[in-house]
């Protein structure tokens, strides 16, 4: 057994610098682009890398290609247990074209830079797991505990991946603290530490009128004009829905962002020119939402009898989807007066609404984040290891988080991870070498400081 410090880890990761990149590298190349997510290449590739350390890895295939993967450190999981959890999976790149190097290329740039989908969200938290994973084994650490790692499938789309690894792998280990590797970076401030994030809640509208001629309305009912009815009462919406008062208020979080900055004078100036940083901070404090699509209408000179729009809603952490659903119904039915159907097929010249939720998770906040001497710890060594003081903050979209924290599993879960936010889902995602390295650095010195 070695005698083990950090400098040991930091000499690891410093001698190693150019394998990890490569490594990182090569599950950048992996397509695993969702739909239809093919991330059972990527977990076979993860499993024949950790089974060269002798890691012990298990792969769940569920068919079409897609799989969770599940390894840990050793077979004691009566001690403290530390979960990382990052998904396998990455949004589809849009127009190729327009991407200066090709998505799966991870062309690395200057030495500095490497672009591709997946980079910032998030392949190199993932990556950065599943080496710290490595580190620790590689250096026979003493340690008392275990790490666990989840690598799961689906999370852009359903979060299928890490609930299944709850319902059927993990529920039977005790979780002490949950790091999920998603980006936490908000260039050009320092990094952030998150403890919740907002609920999301898709709904698609379906308005059902009558077809006529164009040169005779009146004969008919149009959709469209249905549909921009509701559109133009959304707003009695905030109304119907029942106040929830956001988990960490406006002054509360930008006393917190405000503490990288050496004064909150300097901040409240900064702020003033920011309007990246403005809207975030208004919409972690706010229930939004938004029409993101619509579609109706078949030929010019025909009066539509169908029109579909999809509104986005994003709800504060202990606002329930219900509420909403049932909100949008006051508002159609008692409002506007429109019968609302359960399910989508109609009868000729039946005039009705049609309501689909189309993707809804919670969302999450872990309470009692400022007591925590882990998250304490935690926030000393990103500062060790970036040399600037990280933040908390709560995340404006949704992550997997909410299913470790919520129905009690592991509240104490953080997301934590290299990449900046701005670049995720975008052309030419891109992640600094220096941030991801760094990010190896945190987890793996966290987990031994941790686990020991
Ligand atoms: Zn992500």
């Amino acid at each position: 057994m070695i005698f083990m410090s950090e400098k040991l880890i930091l000499d690891e990761i410093e001698k190693n610098k150019d394998k990890f990149v490569e490594f990182f590298r090569e599950l950048l190349q992996i397509d695993s682009i969702n739909p239809p997510g093919n991330e059972k290449n990527l977990a076979n590739k993860i499993e024949k890398f950790l089974k060269e350390f002798k890691i012990k890895c298990d792969v769940f295939s569920y068919g079409n290609n897609r799989a969770n993967l599940i390894a840990y450190l050793n077979d004691n999981f009566e001690g403290k247990n530390l979960l990382f959890n990052g998904h396998m999976d990455v949004v589809p790149p849009g127009s190729e074209n327009e991407w200066k190097n090709p998505p799966l290329s991870a062309f690395v740039k200057r030495n500095k830079f490497i672009y591709g989908r997946g980079s910032t969200d998030m392949k190199g938290g993932l990556a950065a797991m599943i080496l710290a994973l490595t580190i620790l084994k590689k250096l026979d650490i003493e340690i008392s505990g275990n790490l666990i790692l989840n690598a799961v499938a689906d999370e852009e789309t359903t979060g299928f991946g890490t609930e299944w690894s709850l319902e059927n792998k993990l529920n039977t280990i005790k979780c002490d603290f949950a790091i999920v590797g998603e980006p936490t970076g908000l260039a050009p401030l320092p990094k952030a530490l998150i403890v919740g994030e907002r609920g999301h809640l898709l709904v698609k509208i379906v308005t059902n009128g009558i077809s006529c001629h164009a040169s005779m309305p009146s004969m008919g009912k149009n959709a469209i004009y249905m549909m921009g009815e509701i559109m133009q009462n959304l707003d009695k919406l905030d109304e119907y829905i029942p106040k929830t008062v956001p988990p960490i208020p406006l002054n509360k979080l930008k006393k917190l962002i405000s503490e990288v900055f050496p004064s909150e004078e300097i901040f409240e100036k900064i702020l003033e020119d920011q309007s990246l940083l403005q809207n975030l901070l208004l919409s972690l404090t706010q229930f939004t939402k938004v029409l993101t699509m619509i579609k109706g209408g078949i030929k010019e000179n025909v009066v539509p009898d169908k029109c579909e729009a999809t509104i986005d809603f994003r709800l504060l952490p202990e606002q329930i989807v219900e509420t909403v659903i049932s909100a949008l119904k006051k508002l159609i039915s008692e409002d506007l007066g429109y019968a609302i159907k359960e399910e989508s097929g109609r009868a000729p010249g039946e005039i009705f609404v049609y309501l689909e939720i189309v993707h809804q998770s919670e969302g999450s906040y872990w309470k009692d984040w400022e007591k925590s001497a882990i998250l304490r710890d935690f926030r000393n060594i990103v500062e060790k290891a970036y040399g600037k003081k990280p933040f908390f903050l709560l995340y404006p979209a949704c992550a997997d988080a909410h299913f470790l924290r919520n129905d009690g599993y592991c509240p104490q879960t953080i997301l934590f991870g290299p990449g900046s936010a701005n670049t995720a889902h975008a052309t030419d995602e891109y992640i600094e070498i220096e941030d991801f390295i760094n990010a190896i650095k945190v987890y793996t010195i966290f987990a031994y400081n941790f686990l020991k």
